[in-house]
């Protein structure tokens, strides 16, 4: 996008945006790849470690890009990952977030 058409929201510094945290429960996992697939911020990868099933899990590369979608969790068929919202000590302090 060209720089002039950007605009910054108003309240920008005051927004935290929430930090993802991805869990796999690796043994649960049959290695189809949807999430890898069709996440849509490429945050998983396929591990090459192999699981109790025979299966190659998925890995995480980077959690921080994670836009907590939750398709991931929507589209496993083995309910093998799900995402929640990494709690800070500060939000818990100020009473700004549960
Ligand atoms: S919650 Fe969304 S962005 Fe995060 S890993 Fe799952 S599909 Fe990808
Ligand atoms: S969608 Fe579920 S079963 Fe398929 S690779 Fe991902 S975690 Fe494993």
């Amino acid at each position: 996008m060209p720089q002039k058409l950007w605009r910054k929201p108003l309240d920008a510094e005051k927004i935290k945006l929430p930090k993802p945290e991805i869990h796999i429960i690796s043994d649960l996992c049959k290695g189809c790849g949807f999430c890898i697939e069709f996440c849509p911020k490429r945050v998983l990868e396929k591990s090459d470690k192999l699981n109790k099933r025979g299966a190659f899990p998925p890995e995480v590369v980077d959690e921080s890009e994670c836009a907590l979608c939750s398709f991931c969790t929507a589209i496993c068929p083995e309910f093998a990952i799900f995402t929640i919202e990494k709690k800070d000590k500060e939000d818990n302090q100020d009473g700004e977030k549960e």
